[in-house]
């Protein structure tokens, strides 16, 4: 038996590997010290996984910024824009103009764009593709950090994206082809990448094909076959690890059992029937080997010792103990990567604690989980396990998980809950009395730039270097600030800019009760930026209001109107670590009534427009497409249950980011939103081809400018994007909008920015004066 691991995560114990990057990105440290910070993270990723029992330890799953991206420079698979930028510049700074945009001695490159990675909250640089596409060895990355690591004596396992996969995670840059066309293209650069990774003494590769656990057309999956057989042929001494995650590979398994390679990897978290499927078919071909994914790389729990044992027992049982390998379900870049850090018993009490396992205590869990299935057992490890089986009954009988009021405010909600007192067209007139907007009303998505300043203050209200009054006495200050400036720059629905929050879900988790919080369990979502989740442990209710404070003060300074903000249920969810020991739509109900009662008194306390945000509505999709239908329809009446509390001339918005909506369309336009702010600059409106055939109901504002990028657009840009959504939405219906929120923006791009738009604004309001149809 075999200890696996499929990737580690790169951000460093302490963000090492953020703090370097945004350095590089202000002038202020060199090439050189960003890729020595690079290397430390590296050595300490491996050494630890060599120290604490890893067999196979993962290689190239360290990152700059996404693997995804790295792999699209490693294939030459970089769009026609950068080609005079990488002419002039250096391939660093070629990459993060990829990832992030560049506007630099006068060229001025707009970023690729970003999607989410799976149902996860990680996001990747989603590869662009032509016709004529060529592919080369462009990039050395992967085959450097292998000898990187040979060179501290360990010989890794480079972990890369598969073929079909890295097709697949891709988009179609013009007409007439289908990107898994290019496959027998892009095949020889992988020949080339694995000889070479061979020839430096590589013995497993581990190719990751999560399409694997997507529904295939026959073309894709032929691919899949395909790819495999001629790997074999051409490699026939490579160990190939094939790993699938976060799914079953449903009707893909008669496919992947045929395959000619040396293990598969399952994820017996997402999927424990897996193993019985395929031990049961008779198909597994005496020389493939399993990879048993049973320790959860998504979530923050200790592992069943003992439910995990009987799934690696019973494999070991039908195949002997050298087909088997232990491993997580998937990559640890999901995971947070150190309990030990966590220190603070205030907020994460030892008795939670004791129930959870980051990336490292994971490693450590895959190596205890070898030795408990083997034949002799330590007197050490027979300790730890009883350890083990002892934290995870005092988790099921905690009094700290279960509130009987919650449980029976869940049971006795009726359909009523999820309705709104009359439908649009009733509630659009009398909003549209109650707040008198223009035409193409400007709003923003809530946040505007949480400076360092900012953060400091934060930072020194919780060390108690500040009092609470002095803190929210500079808030308030910025606050007002912020307020002023919406007010002078002419947009007409304002926000109070959300300095108080940390994030868009601690903020909220923070004041619930069934939360908990780590003090470094970061994780990361994209790039530099990491996102901290809260831990719902119990059952969620709501103490006190959330966010009335601040929005009654942030309207008490102006006479427009300021937007109530508010995190939806979905979303908090979605970007939490979930119990893991009761449905999460029962849990996300909980969070739905909580919401609700929010919502209900920012309304009592004159806040007319309020927004909940759902960026996460469509991650959360399940991946098997026979299982959406079951999610949205929990998802959407638990936002509706959020937001149906309330008259009928309170305007409800909700927020969406960084998805392919077209298709559930419908199901948004089910949450019955009354307005819906929406992501779509970055891929120039493709989210408006939805609307050609789908008249969507309420009002709507398309993104009119990419916020993930320092970039400022010109009013021209804007104009541009906002014709063509007019062109499919009707004029009076549309708002206008940044994408998402401005806190990882400076103040400096941000005010040219939305000055820019609120120009915008004005131009499409006398164009629509002008003519009849725009
Ligand atoms: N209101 C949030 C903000 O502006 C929304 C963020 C998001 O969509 N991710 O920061
Ligand atoms: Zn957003």
């Amino acid at each position: 038996m075999k200890t696996n691991n499929l990737g580690y995560p790169r951000i460093g114990s302490n963000r090492e590997l953020k703090k370097a990057n945004e350095l590089y990105w202000a002038g202020k440290i060199s090439p050189e010290n960003l890729l020595a910070a690079g290397s430390t993270i590296r050595k300490e990723n491996w050494q630890l996984q060599a120290e604490n029992g890893i067999d196979l330890i993962p290689s190239n799953d360290f990152s700059l910024y996404d693997q995804v991206l790295d792999l699209t420079l490693t294939l030459g698979a970089i769009p026609e824009r950068y080609q005079e930028f990488a002419r002039t510049n250096n391939s660093l700074d070629l990459y993060f103009a990829m990832a992030r945009g560049a506007q630099k001695d006068g060229q001025d490159v707009v970023a690729m764009e970003m999607t989410k990675w799976f149902d996860t909250n990680y996001h990747y640089i989603v590869p662009e593709f032509t016709k004529n596409q060529k592919f080369e060895l462009f990039s050395t990355k992967i085959i450097a950090e292998f000898i990187e690591a040979k060179n501290l004596g360990i010989i890794t396992k480079p972990v890369l994206i598969g073929p079909v996969s890295y097709l697949l995670l891709g988009k179609e840059k013009e007409d007439g082809f289908h990107r898994i066309d290019l496959i027998e293209k892009l095949l020889p650069v992988y020949f080339e990448i694995l000889n070479a990774l061979q020839k430096e003494g590589a013995e497993y590769i581990q190719l990751d094909e999560p399409f694997l656990a997507l529904n295939l057309t026959d073309k894709e999956r032929n691919a899949i076959t395909h790819v495999y057989n001629e790997i074999s042929k051409k490699f026939s001494s490579l160990k190939i690890i094939l790993a699938n995650y976060f799914d079953c590979f449903g009707e893909n398994l008669e496919t992947v059992l045929a395959l000619p390679v040396h293990t598969l990897h399952l994820d017996l978290v997402r999927c424990s029937s897996q193993l019985d499927d395929i031990l049961e078919s008779g198909k597994l071909d005496n020389s493939v080997n399993l990879s048993l994914g049973v320790v959860d790389g998504r979530n923050i729990w200790k592992n069943d010792f003992k439910k995990s044992l009987a799934l690696i027992e019973k494999a070991v049982t039908a195949l002997g103990e050298n087909r088997i390998l232990v491993a997580p379900s998937c990559s640890l870049i999901h995971s947070p990567c150190d309990l030990d850090l966590e220190t603070n018993d205030a907020t994460l009490t030892p008795e939670i604690k004791q129930w959870l396992a980051f990336a490292k205590q994971k490693i450590q869990e895959v190596s205890l989980l070898k030795n408990l299935a083997s034949e002799n057992i330590s007197v050490a490890d027979a300790t730890q396990l009883e350890a083990n089986i002892v934290a995870n009954n005092n988790r099921k009988t905690s009094k700290l998980i279960h509130n009987e009021k919650v449980k029976n405010r869940v049971a006795s909600i009726v359909e009523s809950d999820s309705k709104r007192n009359n439908t649009f067209a009733t509630r659009r007139q009398k909003q549209a009395e109650a707040l008198q907007l223009p035409l193409f009303p400007t709003t923003t998505i809530g946040s505007f730039p949480q400076t360092a300043e900012v953060r400091s203050w934060r930072a020194k209200f919780k060390k108690g270097e500040l009092t609470q009054a002095e803190y929210d006495a500079l808030l308030k200050k910025e606050t007002e600030e912020t307020i002023r400036f919406q007010e002078e720059s002419g947009i007409d629905v304002l926000v109070h800019g959300e300095f108080e929050r940390n994030d868009m879900v601690e903020y909220f988790g923070e004041q619930l009760d069934g939360f908990t919080f780590t003090k470094n369990g970061w994780v990361q979502s994209y790039g530099s930026r990491c996102v901290k989740p809260p831990v719902i442990y119990g059952d969620v209710s709501r103490p006190n209001p959330m966010t009335v404070k601040w929005a009654e003060f942030a309207q008490s300074l102006t006479p427009k109107w300021v937007k109530g903000m508010l995190t939806g249920p979905v979303t908090i969810l979605q970007w939490s670590f979930v119990r893991n020991d009761q449905p999460r739509s029962e849990t996300c109900t909980q969070i739905a009534l909580a919401i609700r009662d929010e919502v209900v008194d920012l309304e009592k306390a004159g806040i007319k427009i309020i927004q909940i945000d759902e960026p996460a509505i469509r991650e959360g999709l399940p991946l098997r497409k026979e299982e959406w239908a079951n999610y949205l329809e929990w998802a959407i009446k638990a936002f509706r249950i959020s937001a149906s509390d309330v008259a009928d001339d309170t305007q409800i918005h909700t927020h969406m980011c960084y998805s392919e909506f077209n298709d559930i369309i419908q199901n948004i336009a089910d949450m019955d939103a009354d307005v819906i702010t929406i992501e779509c600059s970055r891929s120039q409106m493709e989210l408006l081809d939805a609307f050609a055939d789908f008249k969507y109901p309420n009002e709507i504002g398309p993104g009119v400018y990419d916020i993930h990028s320092p970039r400022v657009p010109s009013n021209e840009e804007m104009v541009h994007l906002l014709k063509k959504a007019a062109s499919v939405i009707p004029a009076d219906q549309l708002w206008v909008n940044p994408d998402c929120g401005l806190k990882t923006r400076h103040w400096d791009e941000t005010k040219k920015a939305l000055i820019e738009m609120v120009n915008a604004a004005k131009k499409m309001r006398v164009a629509a004066s002008h003519l009849e149809t725009i």
